[in-house]
């Protein structure tokens, strides 16, 4: 395509159009979509020249930020020494990559490599039915996750997602999936006088698993910190919670990180943040090439995968993905790992975002702030009507405050279809290499644009 064409915005308005089925697309005939043009840093800019500092890293992977050279020459370079090479044989970039997550986890893991998130909870589902099967548990097929939770677009990692609004048009999901409440302090599932929300929302994983019969449970799946459905917080005690009882019952803990893991929040990965905690089985995508190129990966316990090793190969995991583990895709991986570690990342957000945190926080005096809570850079506004009755603020109210910051050159997002009428809290999660002057630039935008309203 010519450089004429791809600079013609209003050609390509029209082919947009006409021809390209958009995410989470809601039809709005005749509104023109942000066709973005390029990107530095934590900016993007537009067709027409409207430049904006992208307050949501793309779908939170955007991790490092735009432009990085040596992240697009480890990938061309990696192109023109092996272009393709399936895993069910090996490549070094693979090989380098899953060791470099072992070391991250602080553990013995063995990586499974796929090409996105949803991917890395599905061969996750696989890895833990077909453990259990071969181990003497065929009964043990559940998975619980929790309300508000996403967990992916596929019809696995749909059925674990457990927000009304996005399955609604696609169940029955699939056999085998429980839901239980979330730790969720600001409206506690279980009454508003609860006073340890966290421990009780802990205490219900126990209960369903009884009730359920733990002989039918394989494991559950959560992350760290639940960050589409409206970033909900736990205390470190939650998770650690959840891991004994996950324990106790012979079932499989599931971390997804594809959000949480390369630093989003302050920590490597977000599990980090409960000590002592060891997950079974970690999935991550997003942070793992920074958007770069897509790689999902599922890192499993080596005691789990020993336990494969015991059964043969008539017992292997039978799953393979094309591209997963795409050689390119991995030497981006190692690459970005290798600038968060150069660039200390993980400590910069946990220090940073602890001071954005104290000045957002100042907004819980407006009318229509019920709280602001975060982890790392990763922060959710809960927008209210009302202080004292908690009515979650209307779409209107909240599709004002996301136009406001885009006026002023700020994208922020929202949680998605988590509940229906619960769709209130505003979401941020910036690069985590803004700069300073960036984060200002965040900090004062949402800040005027509250002003305004
Ligand atoms: N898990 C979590 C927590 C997510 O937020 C997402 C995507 O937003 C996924 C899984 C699915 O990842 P992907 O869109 O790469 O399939």
């Amino acid at each position: 395509m010519s450089t004429v064409e791809l600079n013609d915005s209003k050609k390509l308005t029209d082919q947009d159009q006409e021809h390209l089925w958009h995410a989470m697309s809601r039809h709005t005939e005749g509104s023109s979509p942000m066709i973005a043009k390029s990107g530095e840093g934590s900016w993007f800019t537009d067709m027409d020249g409207n430049r904006y500092l992208d307050g949501v890293s793309g779908l939170w992977c955007l991790n490092l930020g735009h432009g990085r050279k040596e992240i697009a020459e480890a990938a061309a370079e990696q192109m023109m020494q092996l272009s393709y090479f399936p895993l069910t044989l090996s490549h070094a970039p693979a090989i380098k990559l899953s060791a470099k997550i072992s070391e991250l986890l602080g553990d013995s893991y063995k990586t499974f490599f796929s090409n996105s998130g949803s991917e890395a909870n599905e061969t996750a589902f696989k890895i833990a039915r077909q453990y259990h099967n071969q181990n003497g548990n065929p009964g043990k097929y559940k998975f619980i996750s929790r309300y508000r939770a996403y967990h992916g677009s596929t019809l696995g990692a749909l059925s674990a997602t457990a927000q009304a609004n996005r399955r609604v048009k696609y169940d029955p999901g699939m056999p085998g999936f429980l839901h239980v409440p979330p730790p969720y302090s600001y409206r506690c599932p279980f009454g508003e006088d609860v006073k340890d929300c966290d421990k009780v929302a802990a205490d219900m994983i126990d209960q369903v698993i009884q009730w359920e019969g733990a002989e039918t449970v394989a494991a559950v799946i959560m992350e760290p910190f639940i960050s589409g459905g409206g970033v909900i917080i736990p205390s470190p005690e939650y998770l650690q919670r959840v891991a004994q009882i996950c324990k106790k019952h012979d079932i499989l803990l599931i971390m997804d990180e594809v959000v949480s893991g390369f630093g989003r929040t302050g920590k490597m990965f977000g599990f980090m943040h409960s000590e002592g905690v060891q997950p079974d089985i970690v999935t991550m995508a997003k942070g793992l090439t920074s958007g770069y190129l897509p790689l999902g990966a599922t890192a499993v316990h080596s005691r789990i995968y020993e336990k494969f090793k015991e059964q043969g190969t008539d017992n292997h995991f039978r799953h393979v993905s094309t591209y997963g583990g795409h050689p390119a895709s991995c030497a981006v991986a190692l690459k970005n790992i290798e600038i968060i570690e150069r660039e200390n990342i993980v400590s910069r957000v946990e220090v940073l975002g602890e001071s954005i945190l104290s000045s957002l926080k100042d907004l819980q005096t407006h009318k229509n702030v019920g709280e602001v809570r975060s982890a790392g850079f990763l922060y959710g506004i809960e927008m209210v009507e009302d202080k004292e009755t908690k009515q979650p603020a209307s779409d209107q109210l909240m599709a004002k405050i996301i136009a406001l910051c885009k006026e002023k050159g700020l994208i922020i997002g929202r949680n998605g279809d988590t509940v229906p009428g619960f769709n209130n809290v505003l979401i941020i999660a910036p690069p985590l290499s803004s700069t300073e002057e960036d984060l200002k630039f965040v900090v004062k935008t949402v800040q005027r644009a509250f002003k305004e309203i």
